[in-house]
């Protein structure tokens, strides 16, 4: 089933069908579809860039050392991985833990927005370069714009972007890493501020046919 045809679905039915997904070559050297983890009613997500060799064994974004500081990073806020949503811009690993390709991007990102359309979370942070592109819809980098909160509509949800460094640039790096940190303070902020109105979607309305399109109209008739 297309992504477009599951707008019916909730998370869960939704990872199945994404797990047999074959929209890009990725599908050939995966061992598994890594989907998602967490609360599909969590506040706050995160999005990283693709799963690596560990994830695409165990089918768990986030499970080897860049994982490991993540939870490390939300134990120290008070939260742990159950409380929030973590996802990948790419649903399988790009072979070598290459960087994502844009056809690959494409093809993927439909799954991600239906993700955030389903879970409709208050906060997502981005990790690194490749979700803070996607999601901003911009292509500033990660060391300029980290830190900086934004408003954007994804999924049909009004959401606030916040850009962090990926954890993985941060485990080798100790000044990354206390920019990390600092800018991980800032989440219960983030999450307590008050919701942004919804969304409201106007309907347009059809114009009348002018004269000229009606004759047109009526000459396909015969
Ligand atoms: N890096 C990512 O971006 N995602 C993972 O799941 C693991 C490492």
């Amino acid at each position: 089933m297309a992504a477009a045809d599951a707008s019916g679905l909730s998370l869960l039915a939704y990872g199945d069908v994404v797990a047999g997904c074959t929209k890009c070559a990725l599908a050939e050297g995966r061992t598994q579809v890594v989907f998602g983890t967490g609360s599909p009613t969590a506040e706050l997500m995160f999005v990283g860039e693709a799963p690596g060799f560990h994830e695409d064994k165990q089918g768990v974004p986030f499970v080897g050392a860049a994982g490991q500081l993540l939870s490390k990073l939300l134990d120290g806020i008070g939260l742990k991985r159950e409380d929030v949503y973590i996802a990948n811009v790419l649903k399988c690993r790009p072979p070598g833990n290459r960087d994502p390709l844009p056809d690959e991007i494409e093809a993927c990102e439909p799954h991600l927005w239906r993700q955030i359309e389903l879970i409709q979370p208050k906060l997502i942070c981005t990790l690194g370069n490749f979700a803070t592109k996607l999601l901003s819809g911009r292509p500033d980098g990660i060391t300029k714009v980290h830190g900086r909160e934004q408003e954007v509509v994804l999924g049909g949800t009004r959401v606030l972007l916040f850009p962090i460094f990926h954890p993985a640039a941060a485990l080798y790096t100790p000044r990354m890493l206390d920019v990390l940190q600092v800018d991980f303070q800032r989440l219960p902020e983030l999450l307590g501020r008050e919701p942004a109105p919804p969304v409201v979607v106007a309907r347009e309305e059809t114009p009348p046919p002018r004269p000229a399109e009606e004759a047109a109209v009526q000459l396909g008739l015969f």
